[in-house]
């Protein structure tokens, strides 16, 4: 009986990681091909059901991502930089979609998933949600009809957990402002302002993270003028809208030319 596209979760212990499972599980089409977590882990080798803590769903948790890339044609990853790198190499080796929804990459870890992308179709998205990518475009146009007199301010606030700042929506949304101006984002972002900053940077982006308690991830963008403001944001209070999102993306690689995508060309975005 077909069973539908393989898809596999690494880190799957992890809090995205969790929801991504479950994502896969409810997801028409798509089957849960495996599930890894880092070597040494208390979950290797244990049935995935029962390691979260339920009843057995017939996958074993391995640590050895290779095993669990051949015979899988995609994964879903929502981990670390470093493991994302990793996990790049032999998803481009598997052939497999590499769906990435892993924050913080760095130039470096950039510059590996750009050679991935010769082998693996890599979609990669600081946010797998529809309504962020939606706020992304609106960002875009609203910088490009407002201008440079209103100034750009981008705020967001996440549970106490994150690791890095300003979070990866964030830093997609002042792309699109510094797009929508065109500008480059490197040149106008001032982030976290702090003793004698002096006045405002003419056509700075200004980013601001908030850290507390268990905020899924909230985000807004100030456009502040003279006499006016324009505020546009998005609230996530479900953190299954990113692994649905994740697994939308990954049934839309099946197929496609190897390269690296966003969730923007899996919605069809693009105002
Ligand atoms: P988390 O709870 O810390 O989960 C990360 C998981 O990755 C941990 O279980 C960790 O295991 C595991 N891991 C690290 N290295 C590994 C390796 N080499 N092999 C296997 N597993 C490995 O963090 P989270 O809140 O789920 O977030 C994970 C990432 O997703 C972050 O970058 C976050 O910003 C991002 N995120 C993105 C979106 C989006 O829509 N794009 C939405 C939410 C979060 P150990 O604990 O054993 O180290």
């Amino acid at each position: 009986m077909e069973k539908g596209v393989g898809i596999a979760v690494v880190g799957a212990a992890g809090r995205m990681g969790r929801m991504l499972v479950a994502a896969v599980e409810e997801a028409p089409g798509a089957y849960l091909s495996g599930a890894t977590v880092r070597p040494g882990h208390p979950w290797a080798g244990q049935d995935l059901g029962e390691a979260m803590g339920g009843a057995p769903v017939g996958v074993k948790v391995d640590d050895d991502a290779l095993e669990v890339f051949a015979r899988s044609q995609a994964v879903l990853d929502f981990t670390t930089p470093e493991a994302t790198v990793g996990f790049a190499e032999l998803a481009a080796q598997a052939r497999l979609t590499h769906v990435i929804g892993t924050t913080g990459l760095e130039p470096a870890h950039l510059a590996h998933l750009r050679a991935a992308g010769r082998h693996a179709v890599i979609v990669r998205s600081g946010n797998m949600s529809v309504g962020v990518n939606l706020l992304v475009e609106l960002t875009r146009k609203v910088a490009a009809v407002l201008g440079p007199d209103y100034d750009i301010e981008i705020v967001e606030t996440h549970h106490r957990h994150k690791v890095d700042a300003p979070s990866g929506t964030a830093l997609m949304l002042g792309e699109a402002a510094a797009e929508g101006r065109g500008v480059l984002l490197d040149q106008a972002r001032v982030a976290g302002r702090d003793g004698l900053t002096g006045p405002r940077p003419e056509g700075a982006i200004g980013f601001a993270s908030l850290r507390g308690g268990d905020v899924i991830g909230e985000h807004e963008v100030l456009f502040a003028g003279a006499g006016e403001r324009v505020t546009l944001g998005h609230v996530a209070s479900d953190r299954m809208l990113f692994a649905r999102g994740a697994v939308r993306a990954a049934l839309w690689g099946q197929g496609r030319a190897p390269g690296e995508y966003t969730m923007r060309d899996v919605l069809g975005l693009g105002l």
